[in-house]
């Protein structure tokens, strides 16, 4: 066995179908929560609502909007000051929660997170909020859910597509997991690209959601202990430079990024992609073909290798 450090995130988690509307009670009251706020999309507004209200809600904050605009952070932060709440409750995808971290790294008050998409953002002690057009992205331990509520019934009605690029988002925290965890998390790393594999193509057909969520629940928590690295970085140039959709962009780069990991299948990234509808070309999810020199330079790596990349990604050719 070689040697290794492994660091462990506090946190918990409850998983099982129905657990949003039977668990939330007793975990705000173990939390000793007695004013919340709820935060959610205007999307989100009716179930976010429906779920929280038999819970200590104090406000409804319904200004989530994608990637924490710096206005929406603040004027969250603000209804959570005026109305001097003692716990934060996300309802929603990645920006919902991103919202209460944004929120929490000014008021350090505990997170309750009920996820209904695969984007792991739960499980991470990372925080992003984007001003001027400009994403800033930080780790403090503070804006990590203390209890995150998975319930698979809410991802549901998720519609096919969010789902299949939800997906490959998940798949992108699992094997950057992989390709660099201690063994323990490389571990959960596997069974998380097992679940997810295994998951996503039933959950696009509106079969069950559960595998799928587990598998997202896994893949955060993994990311979470290593990181973002190379694949990671590339999507957040790519994403933040030339205004590409978060999840969609991970479901295009992932089997190229995946190509040289040890130990895991890119053709089958990539095959899972087609089979699940996922996007798999950098140019049917709005990137521009004069843009395409410009970001050979931005990306962290040697400009022959990102050429290339951006070149296969751009058209989507994969080798036969
Ligand atoms: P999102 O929360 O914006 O949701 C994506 C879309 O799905 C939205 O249009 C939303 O309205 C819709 N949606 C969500 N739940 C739904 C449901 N149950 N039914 C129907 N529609 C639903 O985005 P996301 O993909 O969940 O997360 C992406 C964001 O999270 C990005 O800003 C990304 O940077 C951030 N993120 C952060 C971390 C982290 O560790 N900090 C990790 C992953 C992602």
């Amino acid at each position: 066995m070689r040697s290794f450090t492994r660091n462990s995130l506090p946190g918990r988690v409850v998983f099982g179908s129905g657990a949003a509307r039977t668990a939330l009670a007793g975990e705000l009251e173990s939390l000793g929560a007695r004013r919340v706020l709820v935060l959610a999309s205007e999307r989100g507004e009716p179930l976010a609502r429906e779920l929280t209200a038999p819970l200590p809600v104090v406000e409804v904050f319904t200004g989530v909007r994608e990637h924490v605009p710096g206005e929406v952070a603040d004027a969250a932060l603000a209804v959570a000051e005026r109305s001097d709440v003692d716990c934060l409750l996300s309802v929603g995808g990645g920006s919902a929660v991103g919202t209460a971290k944004a929120v929490a790294l000014h008021r350090p008050v505990p997170i309750v997170a009920v996820p209904t998409t695969y984007a792991g953002s739960e499980m991470t002690p990372v925080w992003g909020r984007t001003d001027g057009g400009e994403k800033r992205t930080g780790t403090a331990i503070a804006v990590r859910p203390r209890v995150v509520v998975y319930d698979p019934e809410l991802t549901v009605g998720l519609p096919a597509g969010i789902t299949a690029a939800s997906g490959m988002n998940a798949l992108a925290h699992a094997v950057e997991a992989h390709r660099r965890g201690d063994p323990v998390t490389v571990l959960v790393a596997r069974e998380a690209i097992r679940a997810l594999t295994e998951g996503l193509p039933q959950a696009v057909v509106e079969q069950d959601r559960t595998e799928a969520l587990y598998g997202a629940y896994l893949a955060g928590s993994v990311f979470a202990v290593v990181g973002s690295g190379t694949h990671h970085k590339i999507c957040h140039v790519l994403g933040g430079t030339y205004g590409l959709p978060h999840a969609r962009t991970h479901a295009v780069l992932l089997p190229y990024t995946a190509a040289d990991a040890e130990g895991v299948d890119a053709g089958a990234l990539r095959e899972l992609a087609e089979r699940i509808g996922a996007p798999t070309s950098l140019r049917e999810i709005g990137m521009r073909a004069e843009d395409l020199d410009d970001a050979a330079g931005r990306l962290p790596l040697d400009p022959g290798s990102a050429r290339t990349l951006l070149a296969d990604a751009y058209d989507g050719r994969w080798p036969a």
